[in-house]
């Protein structure tokens, strides 16, 4: 074991004390709260599948109590001003940083995902706090739309409490993403995380009660989507449900919310083509490439799974590219060393070998990867991983296998690639790369999908819309798309007194 790691480890374990020792509660109406029918599961680590402790199974009971917390603080937050919020929400993000080396020790080692990007995602997590506090004055901002005897304005205010519903991929980023904007727009919270990835949540819990935020306006319950996660769609105090996970689950989340006619974002899965053609920047299409589904252990959503390469290059693009993946570094979470760690639980890693079954069922080619890294001990450690001979209508093409799990596919011109790009049910992102910007444009014109990015990976720009097309999802969350979410939009319209008002029974 290398010192930086051996050092991690002992700096982890001080944070993961609290949590191995005793169990990990809800938090509801500004405190602790261990859960009413005193049920636990248990938390593993995916770095070798042990215990990392035992958290509280939340109920529809716990659900209740969290929902009615949320209502009573929701007249009192929503009026308070927006001004004040936005010191409420500066001061969390200040938290957040000063917190930040334990709040990423806790995500990797309970997510699995490497530090060296936990580090960043604890940042950003901050960041998103701080963008969306500074817009909480605008929040309830309109339009002014003029008629010739009348004068309309729109306003904008909040919902209601609202349901946030998280995945285990990067859950600290993703739950500051979601939760940043319902409380800047003067929302109340109740939040589910993955029953997979509990532990940041918790800290953000506490953090919220140090920023001053009032009693009541942050909840979490924990648990398991079935039970507490379906309690909180059906809840009638909770009027929009956000909601991040698998397209299958989304479903259940429109039929569950239906009865209660709640609104609901659904942000779900994808099978985002990469495309690169002969004229691309070779060097810079392969670094990103191999960063947009290696990164963050190819659990994530934007992950460029599909790569379309143009014939002219395949062969010397695909070989390139089989060195790099090749010499990834897999390794524990907590090695700075580490660019890909273990997949989030057993059965994930199980989901994710079946596709190496079906690869050769196909017959792709496993050109690296395919195997477990045994070396490395009990962890869910897998090598990375690039089909060739791939083609589109094989199922490793199709599903979204949400691992470091790359499926290569060549094309002859740009017809067939848009065609290839959008045979998929799914519809989130897509990557274009060419030294062509005539073809950059008609391709970002032409791919089914909710976010382009041309010469580029995955960046996000805090104001710009993010969501998917198609089964990806419905809404988009960022700047002004997330208050458009989470407040409701009055128009008033005022007559200037001059027009003729249709006149009956006189
Ligand atoms: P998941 O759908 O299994 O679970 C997500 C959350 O939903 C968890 O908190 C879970 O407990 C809860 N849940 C499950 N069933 C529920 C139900 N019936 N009612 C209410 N809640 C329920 O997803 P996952 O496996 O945790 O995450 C991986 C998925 O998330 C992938 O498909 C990935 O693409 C997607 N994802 C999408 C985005 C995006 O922005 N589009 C971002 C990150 C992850």
């Amino acid at each position: 074991m290398n010192g930086q790691l051996a050092e991690n480890l002992k700096k982890a374990e001080t944070h993961l004390r609290r949590f191995r020792d005793s169990v990990t509660a809800h938090y509801i109406n500004g405190e602790p709260s261990p859960g009413i029918s005193g049920e636990t599961f248990d938390n593993l680590t995916p770095t070798d599948n042990t215990s990392l402790g035992l958290v509280a199974a939340g109920s529809a009971q716990d659900i209740d109590r969290a929902c009615r917390a949320a209502q009573e603080a929701f007249p009192a937050w929503s009026r308070t001003s927006g001004k004040e919020r936005r010191k409420i929400l500066n001061r969390f993000a200040g938290l957040v940083e000063r917190r930040a080396e334990e709040i990423s020790l806790v995500e990797s080692m309970d997510c699995g995902q490497p530090i060296r990007f936990m580090r960043a995602a604890a940042a950003r997590g901050a960041e998103n706090f701080r963008f969306f506090a500074d817009k909480a004055p605008e929040a309830g901002d309109g339009l002014s739309l003029h008629q010739d005897q009348h004068l309309n304005y729109t306003k904008r205010t909040p919902i209601g409490p609202v349901g946030v519903i998280t995945p285990w991929n990067t859950p600290f980023m993703l739950s500051t993403w979601k939760i940043a904007p319902a409380l800047a727009a003067g929302c109340t919270v109740v939040h589910k995380p993955a029953e997979f990835s509990p532990l940041s949540a918790m800290l953000l819990a506490e953090t919220s009660r140090e920023a001053g935020l009032p009693d009541g306006v942050w909840n979490t319950v924990n648990g398991f989507g079935e039970s507490a996660g379906k309690a909180l769609t059906e809840h009638p105090a909770i009027k929009a449900i956000g909601f991040v996970g698998e397209t299958v689950t989304g479903t259940h989340i429109m039929r569950q919310s239906a009865a209660t006619l709640k609104r609901i974002h659904v942000e779900l899965g994808g099978k985002n083509p990469v495309i690169v053609f002969d004229d691309a920047d070779f060097e810079r299409a392969l670094d990103a490439v191999v960063f947009m589904i290696y990164s963050l252990n190819g659990q994530r959503c934007t992950s460029s799974s599909r790569l379309l390469v143009q014939d002219g290059i395949a062969g010397r693009f695909l070989a390139a590219l089989e060195q790099r993946v090749n010499s990834i570094r897999v390794g524990h979470p907590l090695d700075p060393a580490t660019e890909l760690g273990p997949l989030i639980h057993p059965s994930h890693l199980e989901k994710v070998m079946g596709y190496m079954d079906a690869a050769r069922e196909e017959n792709a080619i496993i050109a690296a990867g395919g195997v477990r890294v045994a070396e490395l001990g009990p962890g869910n450690y897998l090598r990375p991983t690039l089909f060739r001979n791939a083609a589109n209508s094989m199922k490793i093409a199709r599903e979204e296998i949400f691992g470091p799990v790359l499926t290569a596919i060549p094309f002859a011109d740009e017809e067939e690639a848009v065609a290839l790009a959008n045979d998929t049910s799914y519809g989130l992102a897509g990557y274009v790369w060419t030294g062509d910007s005539g073809r950059g444009i008609r391709m970002a014109e032409a791919l089914e999908a909710g976010m382009v990015w041309v010469n580029s990976e995955n960046n996000r720009n805090l104001p710009s819309p993010f969501g998917g097309m198609k089964q990806s999802g419905i809404g988009r969350d960022g700047g002004d798309y997330s208050f458009d979410f989470y407040m409701e939009t009055k128009n008033v319209c005022i007559a200037h007194g001059t027009h003729r008002i249709p006149v009956l029974g006189r």
